[in-house]
């Protein structure tokens, strides 16, 4: 820990407490005299994910990337694109100093950020996540379909392709337009 002042490396610890923050501590800079504050902060790893239900799950930054990928799939975004979005929202998480979030601000953020990068990952990631309760349950019917058949995931999976066709209409070349199907998900909630 650096004086902000001076620039110097050792300072002493003067007071200790926890607030809000983190650990608040007081220190004093053991070359120029100046004090300052430190707060030490719970790291996003460690981080609980409070569900509607109230039940709490450990963040995973593993999960949250294979939702926005799936989302992103065989779409023609840049290199590290899927990455950056994780990583924002993960600092996002950790500056916020919380120990504890709603889980639907980490699902809402990504809708957010894939909204700015791309229109058709942000509906595939919409209309699946906001049929769901949470960022939890969307990433439990991910969790499902990459295991194989489940019967009881068929509706939500149903879903999901709804969401994936929305791509499909999309490509200009087809000479006749389909049925006009219902937009799924989409004037939810
Ligand atoms: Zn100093």
């Amino acid at each position: 820990m650096h004086c902000p002042f001076c620039g110097n490396s050792d300072s002493r610890v003067t007071d200790s407490r926890d607030s809000d923050e983190g650990i608040r501590r007081r220190r004093e800079c053991l070359s120029c005299g100046a004090r300052f504050t430190t707060y030490e902060r719970i790291y996003a790893s460690s981080l609980m994910l409070v569900k509607r239900d109230g039940r709490r799950e450990e963040f995973s930054r593993d999960k949250l990337m294979a939702g926005i990928r799936l989302a992103c799939a065989r779409r023609p975004l840049p290199t590290g694109v899927i990455e950056k979005i994780v990583d924002d929202i993960e600092s996002q998480v950790v500056a916020s100093g919380k120990s504890e979030i709603p889980s639907h601000v980490i699902g809402e953020a990504a809708m957010d950020r894939l909204k700015e990068v791309d229109r058709v990952a942000y509906i595939r990631f919409a209309s699946v996540y906001r049929d769901f309760e949470d960022l939890e349950s969307f990433q439990e019917m991910l969790e499902t379909l990459s295991k194989g058949e489940d019967p009881a995931s068929k509706a939500q999976l149903a879903l999901f392709k709804d969401a994936l066709a929305l791509d499909a209409e999309k490509k200009p070349r087809r000479g006749r337009r389909p049925g006009s199907p219902a937009r799924p998900g989409a004037e939810k909630r």
